[in-house]
């Protein structure tokens, strides 16, 4: 049979097999999948083959395959150090919740947020919450901080996880997908989540606020599914979007819009900072390219000497 992982507590997963039943299974036997080395070898949203354990115990199962993932976001694992934990697979797509204040979200937050979903190979959606308590001012800002990242290839919406504006959008943009929110604490995740899917009260807030303590509570991602055609991730206890360590020459690759220009760059391997004839200066210059997105490329850059790591999350 097959399914997907909805649910895991360590040795037993949550299956919901193609039919729409859910079993609980366990895994036999060693996994080895693309390379990684993880504490867990099946991770919330893999999608595993099974066969049903015996004939009494109907609802159990032994998982014996997990297909190639699309994706998956790591974070480190708590007790080995070497070793990472697979927070959740196969992700179709991440919303960051962006705020301008009552917390203001910073650029250089938002661009490191997208370098690691980018390195993830993760859809990232931007969402500018409280529209609804913006003066005229603010609102030309946030226009003009979506047309920078419209400029970089990302979609932003604008919206109210208040008063409703846009979130039907945000709920079409889900339609078939698997999604996680993101953002800043306060930025309005549960608010939103909780106007696109009422009732359904994931914990997400609940827990972060026990980290925040410095607890180590020992959370799972969970996936539900919602009553129109969507599915959400979410990750209690764990703070960010993970941790990805990137080169130095390959964190170009990961601003989408330098990524696109680099081919019109003399040296192949330009990391576009003194080069001759690097296209990302010229239409830096040229106001093509944001400045603020060059910045935080090299923040990045400047960050360490072999390699930068992102954790999205300040500390
Ligand atoms: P989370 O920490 O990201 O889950 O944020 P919450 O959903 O708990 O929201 C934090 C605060 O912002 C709450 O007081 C919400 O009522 C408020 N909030 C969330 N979205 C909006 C919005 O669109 N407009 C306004 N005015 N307040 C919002
Ligand atoms: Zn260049």
């Amino acid at each position: 049979m097959k399914g997907t992982v909805y649910k895991s507590t360590g040795s037993w997963y949550q299956v919901k097999s193609e039919e729409g039943k859910f079993y609980n299974c366990r895994i036999k036997g060693k996994f080895r999948i693309q390379g990684i080395k993880s504490t867990n070898p099946v991770a919330v949203g893999d999608r595993v083959e099974f066969d049903l354990e015996d004939k009494d115990a109907e609802a159990q199962g032994v998982i014996k395959e997990i297909e190639a993932r699309e994706n998956y976001i790591i974070r480190k694992s708590v007790n080995l150090s070497k070793q990472v934990h697979i927070i959740a697979a196969n992700i179709d797509q991440v919303f960051l919740l962006v705020t301008l204040n009552n917390p203001p979200t910073l650029t250089t937050f938002i661009d490191r947020f997208l370098v690691t979903a980018e390195a993830y190979g993760v859809k990232a959606v931007i969402l500018f919450n409280k529209t609804d308590t913006y003066n005229e001012e603010e609102l030309i800002e946030v226009k003009y901080l979506a047309a920078i990242y419209r400029n970089a290839g990302y979609e932003c919406i604008g919206i109210s996880a208040k008063n409703g504006k846009n979130v039907a959008k945000v709920k079409e943009l889900m339609l078939g997908q698997t999604s996680m929110f993101a953002g800043h604490s306060g930025t309005g995740k549960s608010t939103l989540i909780n106007a696109i899917a009422p009732g359904l009260n994931l914990k997400t807030s609940a827990l972060s606020e026990q980290h925040k303590q410095g607890q180590h509570t020992t959370t799972f991602a969970e996936m539900f599914d919602l009553k129109f055609d969507a599915r959400i991730i979410d990750t209690p206890g764990i703070k960010g979007f993970g941790v990805v360590e990137i080169d130095r020459d390959e964190l170009g690759d990961y601003f989408p819009e330098f990524f696109s220009r680099k081919q019109n760059c003399k040296f192949n391997n330009c990391l576009h900072l003194e080069e001759p004839k690097c296209a990302v200066k010229e239409d830096l210059e040229a106001g093509e390219i944001a400045w603020s997105r060059y910045k935080s490329y090299l923040q990045i850059l400047e960050g360490e000497e072999d390699n930068y790591r992102t954790d999205i999350y300040p500390k």
